[in-house]
C-alpha cells in the first residue's frame, strides 16, 4: 500500500481540478472516483456550463473567475466565448446585480438597447432591460474534466476509478481512508464529493441540500434556426424570480434550455433520472414567452444535481475535527466555472497551510451559530 501526499475524493469537475492543480505543484496525489469518469449520476455532464465574470450572485467572485477565465481559454477546445445576454427587470437579481459587479470591477458589459440585434432575438423579453457580456460563454464539462484529468495523470497523478471512500479517520500522522477497494493512507485528503459530500462528512455543520435539476434540448425547425444562428449564452429572470438559462443552438441543431429554480430536494441515491412531465414546463414556457415560438419538440433531458448550502454561496475548507482534511462543496448550481480557481486555492492549503487567494468568503465559519 503506498502513502499519497494528497488523495482528492470525487473526479468530478471540483476533484479533476483539485488533483491537476495538485500535481502541478509536483504533489504525490491520487483521485478516487466511485464510478467512471465523466459519468452522469452527479453534477458535471451534460455538454455545457455558462462562464461569466459580472457575476450577480456576489462581486466577491469576480477576482477568481477573472484567474478562472485564464484556465478555461488555455484548454484547446473547451471553452466558447459567445458572449451572453442577460435579460430581467431593473430590480432582478440578475440585472442588479450584474451591473454592481461590473461597476465594481471594472467589467464590459453593454446595456443593449432595444433595436439591437442580440436583444431582438428574444422578442418576448422587450420590457426588460438586457444587458450583454462579451467576456462570458460556456465551457464543455465532459471535456474539461477528462482534460484536467489527463494532464494530472500526464504530470504523474494516479486516478482511480470505480472505488468508493466509504469513510475516514484522521490520525496525527497522516489520514486513512477506508475503501471498498481497502485502505489507503495520505497526509492530506481533499473531499470534492459534490452530491455525496454530506454523506462521507456527516458532521459537516452545515446542511446541504441535493436538488434534482432537469434540462431540455429542443429541436430548433429548420425555419428558425438562421434566425437564431447568432444567438449566445443566455440568462433570464421574470418579474417573479424564476430564472432560465440557454446555449447556442449546437451541432445537432438543438437548444439547451433549464431552469436555475431549486428542484425537488432529493437523496443523491436514490433519484429519478428518467424524464418528468413536468421537467420541461418551465423551459417549454421560456421558449414561448421570450423567443415567441411554440411546439418545438423535446429532443432529450438530462439530469443532473445541485449540492446547495444555506446561502447559496460555495464552502472550500478544512474540515472542522479532521485533521489534515479539506473539502470543496455546496456549490449551489454555479460552481463548474470556477473549479480550477478552486483547485488551485485547495492545492495551496493542504500543500503550503494556506492560500493568498481571495477565498475567504467561501469558508464554513460564515454559518457558525446557524445551524
Ligand atoms: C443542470 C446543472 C446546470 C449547471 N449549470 C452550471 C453553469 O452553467 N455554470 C456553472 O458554473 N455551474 C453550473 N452548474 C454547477 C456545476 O456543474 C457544479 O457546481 C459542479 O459540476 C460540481 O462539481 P463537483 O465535482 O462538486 O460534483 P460532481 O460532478 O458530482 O462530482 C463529485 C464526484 O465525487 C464522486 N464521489 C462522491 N462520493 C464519493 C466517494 N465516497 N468515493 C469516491 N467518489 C465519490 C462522485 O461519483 C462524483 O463523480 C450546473 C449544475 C447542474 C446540475
Amino acid at each position: 500500500m503506498s502513502h499519497f501526499d494528497v488523495i482528492v475524493v470525487g473526479a468530478g469537475a471540483i476533484g479533476a481540478a483539485t488533483t491537476w492543480k495538485l500535481a502541478l505543484r509536483g504533489a504525490k496525489v491520487l483521485v478516487l472516483e466511485r464510478e467512471h469518469v465523466g459519468h452522469a449520476r452527479g453534477s458535471s455532464h451534460g455538454g455545457s456550463r455558462i462562464y461569466r465574470q459580472a457575476y450577480f450572485e456576489h462581486p466577491d467572485y469576480v477576482p477568481l473567475l477573472r484567474e478562472a477565465y485564464e484556465d478555461w481559454s488555455s484548454m484547446p477546445g473547451i471553452f466558447a466565448p459567445t458572449g451572453a445576454v442577460y435579460l430581467g427587470p431593473a430590480s432582478s437579481d440578475l440585472i442588479a446585480g450584474s451591473l454592481r459587479a461590473a461597476a465594481l470591477h471594472a467589467l464590459r458589459l453593454e446595456a443593449l438597447s432595444p433595436g439591437d440585434p442580440r436583444r431582438r432575438l428574444f422578442p418576448g423579453a422587450a420590457s426588460f432591460e438586457a444587458l450583454f457580456e462579451p467576456t462570458a460563454g460556456w465551457v464543455d464539462p465532459e471535456r474539461a474534466v477528462r482534460w484536467m484529468l489527463d494532464r494530472a495523470v500526464s504530470l504523474g497523478a494516479h486516478l482511480r476509478e470505480g472505488v468508493r471512500v466509504l469513510s475516514l479517520r484522521s490520525q496525527p500522522d497522516r489520514v486513512t481512508l477506508d475503501t471498498d477497494a481497502g485502505e489507503l493512507t495520505a497526509s492530506k485528503v481533499v473531499v470534492c464529493g459534490g452530491p455525496w459530500t454530506k454523506k462521507l462528512l456527516e458532521n459537516l455543520p452545515v446542511a446541504l441540500r441535493v436538488t434534482r435539476q432537469a434540462a431540455c434540448w429542443f429541436e430548433v425547425p429548420a425555419a428558425d434556426r438562421h434566425r437564431l444562428a447568432a444567438l449566445p449564452v443566455f440568462a433570464i429572470e421574470d418579474e417573479r424570480g424564476a430564472f432560465v438559462y440557454g446555449f447556442p443552438i449546437d451541432s445537432e441543431g438543438l437548444l439547451k434550455v433549464a431552469s436555475h429554480d431549486k428542484g425537488e430536494v432529493i437523496d443523491p441515491d436514490d433519484v429519478s433520472r428518467a424524464s418528468h412531465a413536468t421537467d420541461e414546463d418551465a423551459p417549454r414556457g421560456a421558449l414561448q414567452r421570450y423567443f415567441g415560438v411554440d411546439g418545438w419538440r423535446l429532443a432529450r433531458t438530462s439530469v443532473c444535481l445541485y449540492t446547495n448550502t444555506p446561502d447559496g454561496h460555495y464552502l472550500l475548507d478544512r474540515v472542522p475535527g479532521e485533521r489534515g482534511v479539506f473539502f470543496i462543496g455546496g456549490t449551489s448550481g454555479h460552481g463548474f466555472k470556477l473549479a480550477p480557481v478552486l483547485g488551485a486555492a485547495m492545492a495551496e492549503i493542504a500543500l503550503d497551510g494556506g492560500t493568498s487567494r481571495p477565498v475567504g468568503f467561501l469558508a464554513l465559519s460564515r454559518f457558525e451559530g446557524a445551524t
